[in-house]
């Protein structure tokens, strides 16, 4: 995403794009996927010498339960805001790197399918959210 700095008017200017997973550099780590592509909106203003660009992105992930390995899809979304020093002869910002790399530091990296998921049972391995077991109580 490659914005022209002579084209933010006073009313800022707004610039969406989509990034794959595979632009992203992300390979899938703890069984996380990408599912949709990565939405980018991003608005940008200028404030003297420098330029605000507040970035919203959206998507949606696959991963398996760090407790009892169910399938969890959800939804994902973030905000970032970033500024950039514009010099006179500045003409362009380039927007892609930067947001590459807070959508890498910001996907989760543990994933469970609730907030106090029970787990597998360590004696029968029974999903503990689904069944009770009988072996707890030996
Ligand atoms: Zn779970
Ligand atoms: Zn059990």
């Amino acid at each position: 995403m490659k914005i022209s700095i002579r084209e933010i008017g006073s009313n800022g200017l707004e610039a969406n794009d989509q990034f794959s997973q595979a632009s992203i550099g992300f390979t899938g780590q703890d069984d996380l996927k990408l599912i949709l592509p990565v939405d980018v909106k991003a608005k940008v203003e200028r404030a003297g010498n420098t330029v605000l660009a507040n970035i919203h992105v959206s998507s949606k992930y696959s991963a398996t339960c760090g407790r009892c390995l169910e399938m969890v899809e959800e939804y994902w979304r973030k905000d970032f805001l970033f500024d950039f020093p514009v010099e006179r002869h500045t003409e362009f910002i380039e927007l892609d790197e930067d947001i590459r790399q807070e959508i890498l530091l910001n996907l989760p990296t543990k994933v469970l399918c609730q907030k106090d998921c029970k787990g597998l049972c360590p004696g029968c391995g029974v999903n503990l959210n689904k069944e009770e077991c009988g072996c707890k109580n030996i």
